[in-house]
């Protein structure tokens, strides 16, 4: 294949707005900040929004990595974003969202989990405390087992199966989600404490133990409905979510 040869003023506009953040396995590119106008709750409001990409190749040649990344189909791969708002490098109380992917209910609106209002409630309560980020994970999807898994286990489900069931009945452990690709990404745009906006301890246990200073939990709760009644209760029941109430919730 012949190699695109990018000009150079592509290369500094580009080169500015990519971080090589190096992983134990490998290296994470963050390309951004991007300014993204969002339509919230019928307001537009700007985000600055960052996408990252997982590479075994560790370098600073820019130029290289640019080209590599634009020759594989990255189309056919998901990638996760954060989304970020007002200071959230210096300030001194962010909150934050590791949020993850759910195609049916963050892009459908389906009303058989909870996903599509957490989302969109967290990136409220982002602005209205003035700075913080969203952390949108791409392969979280069905709780880590992927599209195709979580339409097959919903067959289950409509079947007498509850989620987790149905997620063992396909071979799946309950829950297979990593935070440390997220992490580290959180650890390049802020070194300050912050604020989780989560249901699930599991979340907050997985933030603590990488090391960062995590100033406090803050809940997440609402639009339960006929349809999702049963899957909040098996989330509260088998996956050690915490209850409305008495703490938290379902995410
Ligand atoms: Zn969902």
């Amino acid at each position: 294949m012949t190699q695109t040869k990018f000009d150079s003023k592509t290369i500094s506009i580009l080169e500015d707005k990519i971080q090589l953040i190096k992983t134990e396995k490998g290296a994470i590119y963050l390309v951004g900040p991007i300014q993204l106008p969002v339509n919230l709750y019928d307001k537009t409001v700007v985000f600055h929004w960052y996408c990252w990409l997982n590479c075994d190749e560790v370098t600073e040649n820019f130029e290289n990595i640019i080209h590599k990344l634009s020759s594989i189909n990255l189309a056919e791969f998901q990638q996760s974003s954060v989304l970020a708002y007002g200071n959230f490098a210096y300030s001194e109380d962010a909150i934050i969202r590791m949020h993850s992917i759910c195609h049916t209910g963050d892009i459908f609106g389906s009303k058989r989990c909870d996903c599509g209002y957490q989302l969109k409630q967290s990136m409220k309560k982002v602005v209205e405390h003035g700075n913080g980020a969203i952390f949108y994970l791409a392969n979280h999807e069905g709780r880590g087992i992927g599209l195709f898994s979580k339409a097959m286990a919903y067959i289950l489900q409509e079947n007498g199966y509850d989620t987790v069931e149905a997620n063992q009945a396909l071979g799946f452990v309950d829950d297979s989600r990593n935070y440390n690709d997220a992490i580290h990404v959180l650890k390049a745009l802020r070194s300050k404490p912050v604020t989780l906006i989560t249901n699930n301890p599991k979340k907050l246990e997985a933030l603590k133990k990488s090391g960062l200073p995590v100033s406090g939990r803050e809940p997440l709760w609402g639009d339960v409905s006929e349809y999702n009644e049963k899957y909040l209760e098996t989330k509260i029941n088998r996956s050690g979510h915490m209850k409305e109430g008495d703490e938290c919730c379902n995410d």
